[in-house]
């Protein structure tokens, strides 16, 4: 059995499913031919934007299973293999999928992701999430702490709570009523073993007070949030129907840091949004300088069928968002650069992960989500140590665990 599972956001995502389908066939083919049947099965969001269309159009394709009915997958390849025909499962049921979750957890390493929140209904006009991942979904509180503590017993002490619209948590609390992304954090951290917590993405609107003061009241709540603004004009967020302006977003940035003064920020950014101008793209520009980040992920708008965006008469020349993109990811690395050399001579709680490329090294995670590589480290995978910080590289920083830094200047 193959499995395709597919992600919308990318570009072309649609066209490259069906091109690879094509190639499969012709694999499916052969074995057939020699006694060998397989099943192709097309998960994740294509599957679910494109439905039976991919059945019609790859006749060969067995199952097509949306993001929401996973857990439907068994039962229908016991249908296809009993030759019930084809089955089709795209319906929008994330509370079932949910209750589905295995008991046992295959926590593997000392961080973990824990999805606590599905669905988004914001409908930016580049974006296919609320369609293809539908309305806003948040799981219920007490089935979210069971699974954060089953991580926890299996070794796991960072933990990123997930969610396409994840500060807009609205979940059932343990005595009915609501509760948001912060009271829910505020019991999280109190789970013993667990040392950090994260959370992405957000929504600058949905940026609450509580949880703004839950940056500047929990310890283990990291100094790292991404925020994605995705332009710097009012004109170019309103056709991005992004439902904040950019002095919101920076009076935003200001209160946050406000809380919790140490906070890195990161964001995403599309340049060349249909109708962006060259003084939409400055305002871009001038937003970064303003807010300063950690870290960033930019794009060049690409249409994704089906959104309001991918209908607009104003698409911007490749050539034009390939220049605007370069600009911008010039001032971005230069950014982040600057953010890890202010990290250089400074000790930090760092949690190893994995080990690294050279013996005994070890590979972990600064309290920003940086990349840390320390010599002789090797045994202290799963824990927390402190880590003098002795070089920036491109990409990761380079130190040295406090206590061999000790013996080293003893040794001196
Ligand atoms: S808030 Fe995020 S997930 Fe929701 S529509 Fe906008 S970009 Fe997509």
């Amino acid at each position: 059995m193959i499995v395709l599972n597919t992600c919308h956001i990318r570009e072309k995502a649609a066209e490259k499913v069906y091109s690879e389908l094509g190639r499969l066939r012709r694999y499916k083919e052969h074995r057939a031919n020699s006694g060998r049947p397989m099943l192709i099965a097309v998960a994740g969001c294509v599957a679910q934007a494109e439905g039976e269309e991919i059945v019609r159009r790859q006749p060969l394709v067995d199952l097509v299973v949306g993001p929401q009915t996973y857990h439907r997958l068994p039962e229908m390849v016991a249908r296809v293999a009993r030759r019930e025909g084809r089955a089709l499962a795209i319906d929008f049921a994330p509370e079932e999928k949910f209750d589905s979750l295995p008991q046992a957890s295959s926590q593997k390493g000392p961080t973990a992701f824990l999805t606590i929140q599905e669905g988004c209904d914001k409908f930016c006009t580049f974006c296919v999430v609320p369609y293809t991942r539908g309305a806003e979904f948040s799981r219920p509180v007490t089935q979210i702490e069971c699974e954060a503590r089953r991580l926890v017993d299996a070794g796991a002490s960072d933990i990123t709570l997930l969610g396409q619209n994840v500060n807009a948590y609205r979940g059932e609390g343990p005595s009915g009523g609501a509760w948001s992304l912060a009271d829910l954090l505020r019991l999280l951290a109190n789970i013993d073993g667990l040392a950090r917590l994260r959370y992405t993405t957000s929504h600058p609107r949905d940026m609450s007070d509580d949880l703004i003061s839950a940056h500047r009241d929990l310890e283990i709540l990291m100094p790292y949030l991404h925020l994605p603004v995705q332009a710097g004009s009012d004109r170019v967020l309103a056709a991005m129907n992004r439902q904040h302006t950019r002095d919101d977003y920076l009076r935003l940035v200001e209160r946050v840091r406000r809380a919790r003064a140490d906070i890195a920020l990161s964001s995403d950014f599309i340049v060349g949004f249909p109708g962006e101008t060259e003084d939409d793209f400055n305002e871009t520009l001038t937003l970064v300088r303003g807010v300063g980040y950690a870290q960033s992920f930019s794009f060049k708008y690409s249409v994704r069928p089906g959104t309001p965006a991918a209908a607009s008469k104003k698409q911007i020349p490749d050539d034009v968002k390939d220049a605007r993109l370069r600009a911008l990811q010039a001032l971005l690395s230069e950014q982040q650069n600057e953010f890890a050399k202010t990290c250089e001579r400074r000790t930090m709680p760092i949690l190893f992960e994995k080990p690294g490329n050279k013996r005994g090294q070890a590979i972990g995670r600064s309290p920003y989500l940086q990349v840390v590589h320390a010599d002789d480290a090797e045994t202290c995978i799963g824990e927390i140590r402190d880590v003098y910080i002795e070089q920036a590289m491109s990409n990761s920083l380079k130190g040295i665990l406090v206590e061999h830094l000790k013996h080293r200047i003893a040794v001196h």
